[in-house]
């Protein structure tokens, strides 16, 4: 699955934060900063050594090299093939020197196609392809084992009845088709991804309780196709034949393999009946290209549609009329094996204390860009820190690694291995650092400032990261820093460069492997990744030949991704201090209250907010005030190791206190107080109040601020005599 792209709120964010963090800039004189955060001066010269050496390892032909092996055959979960790519990374690693290689196995319920068909049995008959065109030019789209059309999850059923268009199928969509007397109960309803995004699967939860007997899902070319620009395989955008495959499952109520929800299924665990099972859809459904889709449309003779429902196909948008299909969709939903590969640099120091990196194996077909791409950058940060461990180095930390499983089923193998090792990685998590797609773009049309950098990280690990971004060069040969801000610029149309503030998105939905760290165990996670132009999302044509020829073709991007992952990975493993910022998640915290007040119009009189707003300014100014002390000490020289750990201890605390075990109302499961997803997947900050407020349950958003309340407190009081503890001990 993919990362969502930067919000929509956050040119307006950007801005607000411009004013703020201009005029802040002009009053206030910056602080003395150390070479690099967290670290004394000695400590931060050999880190920069080491950081020089580490850099020098990784290699755009060795990416390739990875690349192809991994897209060499279709790779979805409990196939063959990715059980085989699951021993031949456990295999590689060892060859590179990992420490504790092991496979984990997680039996779950999974789900796959048996037969699929679709035919419009009037008002004209026409059978629907449900495949993808092969072209001479790649080979590998002529691969017999590349599936047709599928939905993960969706259930068996054989219904044929008359077709309702309901453009994005969102609520809204369903609404307006109530208002023109259309009724879509026992109909099949034909919708399209999407516009605005939204997951598939919250497509699928709209879809039932709307009472459809059926649900089918196209990609018009508006979104991914040919009004994008050139397509497969002469561009990165999508051919006609295009399917987009995917999951609907409703993981946004609770990931993970739908028959253990909330717990992990390691061989002999319980599991509950699929029919109780919160996470999985009731009616049958499927993806279509356009090139299938195009008939049932165009065959409609009701009343034509509003202009904002339109795609871009050359014919008439209608609700409905004359047309009916016969769709059969027969699934096999067996228990089958998921298997995670584990490893790790066990710390020379602080072996308790670990840094883990991750990413999925599993793809619909070939996965060029999802996940292989994240893969090969994988692989070659395990081959250089494997490298650096052979030359005698070790983090002072240990480094973590995983190759997830099933993660575009459910985030399955992910949140079965964060469920299995709850308890450990609450108390030793620092943080996760997810990489899904590397490169999910096309240098070849990115224009003269290339790729946009679009990472995205808890706010406290924002200024790291972004300090990070200055010591990687970019495929330009400018610094990873100034790629990031020229792009932010150009994709969000501003006039002049965003400040380092501005720079991270510490809005973090859904949609990949961070999930269960962030929401269920309460850890801090960074996501990275590069992205552009790209159409061929989950399609047969997101392969080797569309990263060799229109995405990286020398896949500079691969191993600079390689290089900015090892570099935070390192830098959080080889610190003194654990560098968190928690002045800088302070000033987010604000930000997001005040755009949930502005977006909701909230009345101070049906709810008050102006004392949780006084708890956030507290908590921002105990934590930019221990920063900044932390920082004097640091390059004085004036701490000792006892210090710094009794501080690392707390400032890990601040994390885990955000964390709610009754969870959020409806979803104990995500039990983050700050973060959490919309069913779209979208981000969701504050959920349990922001979800409160737009149902205007007011005792309801009464109570989570309170929660809110508490837990802001309790943290600046950690944070406070976190400082006084450590300014006590001052020689
Ligand atoms: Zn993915």
């Amino acid at each position: 699955m993919r990362l969502l792209l930067r919000s929509l709120t956050f040119s307006f964010a950007f801005l607000l934060i411009l004013t703020f963090a201009l005029s802040a800039q002009l009053k206030r004189e910056a602080p003395p900063e150390p070479p690099i955060l967290g670290f004394s001066p000695p400590h931060a010269a050999a880190e920069h050594q080491l950081e020089g050496t580490f850099q020098s390892i990784p290699s755009p032909e060795k990416a390739r090299e990875w690349h192809r092996i991994f897209t060499a055959e279709p790779h979805p979960a409990a196939s063959d093939r990715n059980n085989q790519l699951a021993d031949f990374v456990a295999d590689e690693w060892r060859k590179q020197g990992w420490e504790d290689v092991t496979l984990r196995r997680y039996d779950v319920l999974h789900s796959r196609p048996l037969s699929i068909s679709l035919e419009m049995t009037a008002p004209v008959h026409f059978t629907a392809s449900l495949r993808e065109d092969a072209y001479d030019v790649d080979p590998d789209t002529k691969n017999p084992a590349v599936s047709g059309s599928y939905f993960g999850y969706s259930v068996s059923g054989d219904v044929t009845a008359e077709v309702v268009y309901a453009h994005s199928g969102n609520p809204e969509d369903y609404d307006l088709l109530r208002k023109n007397g259309i009724s879509v109960k026992g109909k099949i309803v034909l919708v399209r991804y999407s516009n605005p995004y939204s997951y598939r699967g919250f497509k699928a939860l709209t879809a039932e309780r709307e009472g459809v007997a059926a649900l089918l899902i196209y990609s018009d070319p508006a979104e991914d196709g040919y009004t994008k620009g050139k397509v497969f395989p002469d561009g990165p955008w999508a051919p006609d034949s295009h399917i987009q495959r995917g999951a609907i499952t409703y993981d946004y109520i609770v990931p993970g393999d739908p028959t253990t929800p909330g717990w992990t299924s390691v061989p002999g665990a319980r599991h509950i009946p699929p029919e109780e099972a919160r996470s999985l859809p009731k009616i049958p459904a499927l993806p279509l290209s356009w090139r299938d889709a195009k008939p049932l449309l165009e065959n409609m003779n009701g009343p034509e549609s509003p202009k904002d429902w339109r795609g871009a196909l050359p014919i008439t948008y209608r609700f409905t009329g004359a047309v009916k299909v016969h769709v059969k969709v027969d699934m096999d939903t067996s228990m089958q094996p998921y298997t995670v590969v584990e490893a790790r640099i066990r710390g020379s120091e602080l072996p308790d204390e670990w840094v883990l990196l991750g990413n999925h194996r599993d793809a619909w077909v070939f996965g060029g860009v999802d996940p292989s791409s994240g893969t090969a950058s994988m692989m070659e940060l395990t081959r250089a820190l494997g490298e650096l461990k052979q030359r005698g180095i070790r983090p002072r930390r240990t480094i973590l690694v995983c190759s997830w499983d099933g993660e575009e089923y459910a985030l399955t193998g992910s949140t079965e291995w964060g469920e299995q090792f709850a308890d450990d990685l609450k108390k030793k998590l620092v943080a996760y650092l997810n990489v899904d797609e590397s490169v999910a773009g096309a240098a070849t049309t990115a224009g003269p400032e290339g790729l946009s950098f679009s990472p995205a990280a808890v706010a406290s690990l924002a200024p790291m990261l972004v300090e990070a971004s200055k010591d990687v060069r970019a495929p330009s040969g400018n610094s990873l820093y100034e790629v990031w801000r020229a792009t932010v610029m150009r994709d969000s149309k501003a006039s002049s460069p965003p400040l380092d503030s501005a720079l991270v998105e510490t809005r973090i939905g859904s949609g990949s492997d961070h999930t269960v760290f962030l929401n269920h165990l309460g850890r801090p996670v960074i996501n990275l990744g590069f992205t552009g132009d790209y159409g061929v999302y989950h399609s047969m044509y997101d392969d080797h030949y569309w990263m060799l020829h229109i995405g990286d073709p020398t896949f500079e991007y691969h191993a600079a991704l390689t290089r900015i992952w090892g570099l935070v990975a390192l830098r959080l493993a080889n610190s003194d201090v654990l560098p968190f910022d928690f002045g800088a998640n302070g000033a987010a915290l604000e930000q997001f209250l005040r755009e949930l007040e502005q977006k909701n119009k909230v009345e101070q009189r049906r709810l008050a907010l102006k004392r949780l707003h006084v708890r956030i300014a507290e908590f921002e100014k105990a934590g930019n005030l221990l920063r900044d002390a932390v920082a004097h000490d640091l390059l004085s020289g004036s701490t000792s190791p006892e210090k710094i750990q009794r501080l690392n201890e707390m400032l890990l605390q601040v994390e885990s206190d955000w964390l709610d075990p009754t969870g959020i109302p409806g979803r104990p499961w995500f039990q983050h107080l700050l973060y959490s997803s919309r069913y779209t997947y979208a981000h969701l900050e504050f959920p349990g109040l922001t979800e409160a407020v737009e149902k205007q349950d007011w005792k309801l958003a009464a109570q989570q601020t309170a929660l809110l309340e508490k837990a802001v407190g309790k943290n600046t009081r950690l944070l406070r005599s976190a400082q006084s503890s450590w300014e006590k001990n001052r020689p």
